[in-house]
């Protein structure tokens, strides 16, 4: 029995972003089953197919469980190895690469999946231990144009109103987002409210549940997000549907947006999306003429070479309508994908912001927390994701150290992001199983999954939740925090903080944002919002009912015009491919694949309309070639008209369907997020 753990532990899912309260029931050192707790706040006795059944890769019989190392150098095998000997090559070697080329030869790509107080370390240890700023995690992949596009519109980097305010919208608008099978829990309580008679609109490309049931379905090409927020802007104001004395009192550059807007009627809007007006228009008024209007959106509007203008040109809707920042309107909820997107980005995980959104390039900020810290904080700001794997293919990076995250098959184009790690000297990787990078490392470090830790998760409403160990990690596997802090020492540095609880409690006291968390708070009180600046403040759940969080204290309207995706279909490559999410699984699928989920889904498909495959002659189940610029995929055809006439979409949750090999380098021109959601590609019978 490897457990010394029984009986019940509460914790919060490990899956997605709606962080879901769950009771983990242990047996013979094994997790039994999981159930969702009765009267939980965000769940209420609810929880979907991933976080209540796909808990069985804990145990599964391919889980790392002692480090392994290459000890022949690139061309030889993975060895098993000792802790210490596996530790002191890396650091060994980390610190050799340092010494000759710099510390900014040095990158570091933390968790979402990770707890908070990892996140803390790892974003320390990469400051105050390496010496460098390049530390970044994978919401630069999902999230980031939600909290650049939130910051710039609002002031803070978070969704503006708590789930419960679900419960009071009479309209929803649900753009690029899936719930139904991405955010299960949240779709549930969107469809509820619409059954019972709010309104639903929905702006996706793909015909999805939701969308089956909206008043409206916005289905516009993949990229023409920022045309189809400007062209029901534009109604709004043409319509009378604006909330003017709002508009008077608490926002700013409406002069601005009018005139970006004349171009955006709904018959240029029509061209480029390929929404009729008269749908625009009758969605405008749906949505602006409900008083509680509630915006949620995902990666839909996100994942796009314009993913920050996306989200500002989505954020002035609920402007133009005084629904963020009032008692009366459900404001705008960003749904993360994965569980901790959030608190990975708030514990300062970022390559130009320390923890709290501190700006690394603010002295005060700095000063903070080098005093804490007892080390000087690197001033100039790091490498994102995508700048790490340009770099070294530059040579420019010597080391690349990751923490739980498959960067092979989760990071666009493949082919790039092997060529990085091909160029690194060095690649540490700490994870649960042996990933697609893990594979290419030269060290690999055995890490506990969510059901092994101790500390907390921040969901998609910025509510910080506890994680607790209901199992112990199998073999030798420790916690990111218990490895972070044995390489930490292998260096000759000592990252304090020896529990989780003593990492909230030092991010307290460098970030202001959250003064008032720690365990013990919420041990005894429950989940708290951020902000949360003292001991004796709740957190705040609805943000900016005095003022807004800008330096005017203005919501900031953004005048953004349409700009085309990277990539536009022609001759050679004539179709779109869309990426996205199934419901049985998660990302990779490296957790889901390995339980009972696989039963429900057990390959991928690439989804085609029928008339589309009539005309190349592809069945149900078909064998297909989808190529991009970057490379081919092999994988069955699924004829269903949830995709739109020259449009396809898959996932990416299996190794052998590995859809970012098609996926394209081209970034939100902000954020660097990758535009997972268009890519040029042909199809072919294989
Ligand atoms: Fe977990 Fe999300 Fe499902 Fe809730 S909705 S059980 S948080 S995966």
């Amino acid at each position: 029995d490897p457990s010394p753990l029984a009986g019940t532990t509460r914790t919060t899912c490990g899956y997605c972003g709606v962080g879901c309260s769950l009771d983990v029931h242990v047996r013979g050192g094994s997790v039994a089953a999981v159930t969702p707790v009765h009267g939980a706040p965000v769940n209420r006795g609810h929880a979907c197919v991933k976080g209540r059944f796909a808990h069985g890769y804990t145990r599964a019989r391919d889980r790392l469980t002692v480090p392994l190392l290459r000890r022949g150098g690139r061309d030889a095998p993975l060895e098993e190895a000792s802790w210490e000997e596996a530790v002191g090559f890396a650091a060994g070697r980390l610190a050799a690469i340092r010494a000759a080329r710099g510390p900014d030869a040095v990158a570091v790509i933390s968790s979402a999946r990770a707890t908070n107080e990892e996140n803390y370390l790892a974003q320390k240890y990469a400051r105050a231990v390496l010496g460098t700023n390049s530390v970044d995690n994978c919401s630069r992949l999902c999230h980031a144009p939600s909290a650049s596009g939130l910051t710039a519109a609002f002031g803070l980097a978070g969704g503006t109103n708590p789930f419960d305010d679900l419960d009071r919208a009479d309209c929803f608008l649900v753009a690029g987002a899936n719930p139904t099978e991405a955010h299960p829990v949240v779709g549930a309580r969107i469809k509820q409210r619409v059954l019972a008679g709010a309104g639903l609109v929905v702006a996706d490309p793909r015909r999805t549940d939701l969308a089956d049931l909206a008043d409206v379905h916005l289905r516009g090409r993949p990229g023409s997000n920022v045309a189809v927020f400007n062209g029901i802007a534009h109604v709004l104001l043409a319509e009378g549907l604006a909330d003017e004395a709002f508009l008077a009192e608490r926002a700013s550059g409406l002069a601005e947006l009018r005139e970006v807007l004349r171009d955006h009627p709904p018959e240029r809007v029509a061209r480029l999306s390929g929404i009729a007006p008269g749908d625009l228009a009758r969605a405008a008024r749906r949505f602006g003429s409900a008083e509680r209007p509630a915006i949620l959106y995902g990666l839909g509007v996100t994942e796009h070479r314009h993913g920050t203008d996306g989200v500002r040109t989505l954020a002035n809707l609920a402007v133009l309508t005084g629904s963020v920042g009032t008692e009366g309107g459900c404001g705008v909820l960003p749904l993360r994908g994965q569980n901790n997107v959030q608190g990975a980005s708030d514990m300062g995980a970022l390559p130009d912001h320390l923890p709290g959104y501190q700006p690394v390039a603010e002295p005060a900020a700095r000063e903070r927390c080098a005093a804490v810290w007892g080390a000087p904080v690197p001033e100039r700001p790091g490498l994102r994701i995508p700048e790490m794997f340009d770099a070294a293919v530059a040579g420019r990076l010597g080391a690349l150290h990751v923490i739980g995250e498959d960067i092979m098959r989760s990071d666009p184009d493949s082919g790039h992001v092997r060529a990085a790690l091909a160029a690194c000297e060095l690649v540490v990787c700490q994870d649960v199983f042996l990933s697609g990078t893990a594979e290419l490392a030269d060290v690999v470090l055995p890490a506990a999954s969510f059901l092994e830790k101790d500390g907390t998760f921040t969901n998609f409403e910025r509510r910080v939740q506890r994680v607790r160990p209901a199992v112990a990690p199998p073999g030798q596997a420790r916690s990111d925090f218990a490895i972070l802090h044995l390489l930490a020492g292998a260096l000759g540095a000592d990252l304090g903080c020896p529990s989780p609880a003593d990492a909230l409690a030092e991010c307290a006291a460098v970030a202001p944002l959250f003064g008032g968390l720690s365990h013990a708070r919420l041990d005894r009180d429950g989940p708290l919002h951020w902000p949360c600046r003292g001991a004796g403040e709740r957190g705040e759940a609805v943000l900016y009912l005095d003022r807004f969080a800008t330096p005017d204290g203005r919501a900031a309207l953004a005048a953004r015009p349409y700009l085309p995706p990277g990539e536009q279909p022609d001759g050679a490559y004539p179709f779109v491919l869309v990426t996205g999410r199934r419901l049985a699984h998660y990302n990779t699928g490296s957790m889901t694949r390995r339980t009972a989920n696989a039963e429900l889904l057990s390959a991928e498909t690439l989804d085609v309309h029928p008339a589309d495959a009539d005309r190349l002659g592809i069945a149900d189940g078909d064998r297909v070639e989808v190529a991009s610029r970057r490379g081919a995929i092999v994988l069955a055809a699924r004829r269903t008209d949830e995709v739109a006439p020259g449009e396809l979409f898959t996932a990416f949750h299996f190794p052998d369907a590995p859809a970012n090999v098609l996926t394209s380098g081209f970034a939100d021109t902000v954020t660097g997020c990758p535009e997972y959601k268009v890519s040029a590609v042909a199809l072919r019978p294989a």
